[in-house]
Order: structure tokens, then C-alpha cells, then sequence
């Protein structure tokens, strides 16, 4: 069954029908200045890594900060027959799919939306990149946070904030993994171009009327929305005290739990697309 953008939407639980951004010219040159600001920066190297270690250091990290609840896991039989084998297991041992991509940083969760009930979600795998590097490690991280999100009802209202947490915490995993932040930095420098370009597309698409699908748009209204607002969550924790470090946590954890949503992590920080925003993002990449 192949469903539109908006349906799918609907289907996930967001709200209906997302308005699509249309970014000011101040929006855009400040993120074309972080942009070439990272750009111009000496670059920096990742190292090739066993999967083992990678899956490790993730594993690592995720335990230590976080309680990851079970997640539905659903076996399609290869056979003719369908036969479907639905199981109740750790994020952690939801198959892994290698698969060769040209973007080191490529990851997905695939989810079975049923077909009559909506919740919860069940999930068949996690896709990592089959060159298995340094950032192989923020990627799982980065799709286990979507599976204790999208297994628990409502845990995100809207659609262009369902990024934030898992950005969030690859930043986190990728600032913790080295000290000297050289993967943090090569992290950076991929989003601040998603955010930038993504940005720019919607720009164009605004001010030049060119032809763009919907799905195409409401995909750069997510990045640009959950990019921006993730980097202003990153940086209180970067620059917060250990009060404010152990808050954030503390608040994704009951996201994960069902008993916060992250808009209502918004809310507290007052987090929204804004001037706000973008000094927060000035701050933390000017360190
Ligand atoms: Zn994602």
C-alpha cells in the first residue's frame, strides 16, 4: 500500500496536514554564515571501525543515560505464505540490515504501520551503511531514539519536531564518543548543510514558485524545524550546568516513558523557530 505524505502522517499520529515553512532572508543568511563558517574549518577525519565496537560504544551510551523500554518486532517469513512473528524485544535486538550507501552517516528504522490499528508501531529492522566508521555508531543511536519515540502513543504531536530527540542524541553520543569533539564536529558540518540547504530549497520554492512536490517540502520543513530546534536544545545541555544536563535527560527519558511529549520539552525552553534560536545556534558553533 503505498501512501501520500500527508497520509502517513495521519497514520504516524502527528497532527494533520503540516504547514510548510517559509524561511526569511535573515533566516537563510544566518544559516548560509554557520554554514560557511563549518565549511571553512579545518576537516576532520573518521576512523573505520568493526561493527562490534560501533554497535558497543551506542549500547554503551544508551544504557547509561537512558531506560529503553521494549519495542514490537514483526518477522515477515520470506516464504510465499505470509507469516508474520510478532515479538516483544529490547531496541537492542532488532535486526540489523548492511547495506551500501555513499552517505557514511545512513540509517533507517523500518516500522510496519498495520493496517486497521494504528498503535502501537511495530518494527522489522534497523538499516546501517555497510562501511562501518566512527559516525556508524551516532546513526544506531540516532534510529534506536526514533523506536522508543514512535512505540508509545502521541509522544510527538507534530510532525516537523520528530526529528529533535534523535538529533539530539547522536549529538550527544557523537560529543561523549571524543572528548576533543572531532566526530561531534564532522556531525556539524552534515547538519548544518541539511539545515541550510533544506532552508534554501524551501526559499526558492516560496519566492520563485518552482514545482516541488509536497513531500518533498514537508521532508525540508522537518529538517529545517527539528535541526534548528535540536541544536537549541544541544546547546543549554552544552553549555548548561550539571542541573540543567540532568533536566533534559531527565524529561526525554519520561518523553520515552509516554509521560511527556516533546513539545511540552519545547515549551519549558521556550524552543520555537525563532531569532532565539538562531543565537543559540551562533553560540555553540562560534565555540
Ligand atoms: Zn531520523
Amino acid at each position: 500500500m503505498f501512501l501520500t505524505k500527508d497520509q502517513e502522517i495521519i497514520k504516524r499520529g502527528y497532527q494533520p496536514y503540516p504547514k510548510i515553512i517559509n524561511p526569511t532572508i535573515t533566516f537563510l543568511n544566518s544559516m548560509e554564515k554557520l554554514f560557511n563558517l563549518e565549511y571553512n574549518k579545518k576537516k576532520n577525519q573518521v576512523s573505520r571501525l568493526k561493527i562490534s565496537d560501533a554497535l558497543f560504544y551506542s549500547e554503551k551510551f544508551l544504557t547509561a543515560y537512558y531506560k529503553l523500554h521494549k519495542v514490537r518486532y514483526i518477522q515477515k517469513s520470506n516464504s510465499s505464505k505470509k507469516i508474520y512473528i510478532e515479538q516483544e524485544i529490547s531496541p537492542l535486538q532488532l535486526p540489523i540490515f548492511l547495506k551500501s550507501s555513499d552517505d557514511l552517516f545512513n540509517g533507517e528504522l523500518l516500522i510496519h504501520i498495520p493496517k486497521n490499528q494504528e498503535y502501537p508501531l511495530m518494527f522489522q529492522g534497523i538499516i546501517l551503511n555497510k562501511q562501518i566508521t566512527e559516525l556508524t555508531s551516532g546513526s544506531y543511536v540516532h534510529e534506536i531514539t526514533h523506536s522508543q519515540l514512535d512505540s508509545v502513543k502521541e509522544s510527538i504531536r507534530y510532525y516537523q519536531n520528530s526529528e529533535i530527540l534523535s538529533i539530539f542524541n547522536e549529538l550527544l553520543h557523537d560529543y561523549l564518543l571524543d572528548k576533543n569533539e572531532r566526530i561531534l564536529r564532522v556531525q556539524d558540518s552534515r547538519r548544518i548543510y541539511e539545515i541550510f540547504t533544506c532552508a534554501q530549497e524551501l526559499f526558492q520554492y516560496h519566492k520563485e514558485k518552482i514545482h516541488k512536490s509536497r513531500r518533498d517540502l514537508l521532508e525540508d520543513t522537518l529538517y529545517v524545524s527539528s535541526g534548528v530546534k535540536a541544536y537549541h536544545l544541544f546547546s543549554l545541555f552544552y553549555f548548561g550546568n550539571d542541573a540543567v544536563k540532568y533536566h533534559i535527560i531527565n524529561a526525554i527519558q519520561q518523553i520515552f516513558d509516554g509521560k511527556l511529549t516533546v513539545e511540552d520539552l519545547l515549551d519549558e525552553y521556550e524552543i520555537k523557530l525563532n531569532n532565539i534560536s538562531i543565537k543559540k545556534m551562533e553560540k555553540y558553533f562560534t565555540r
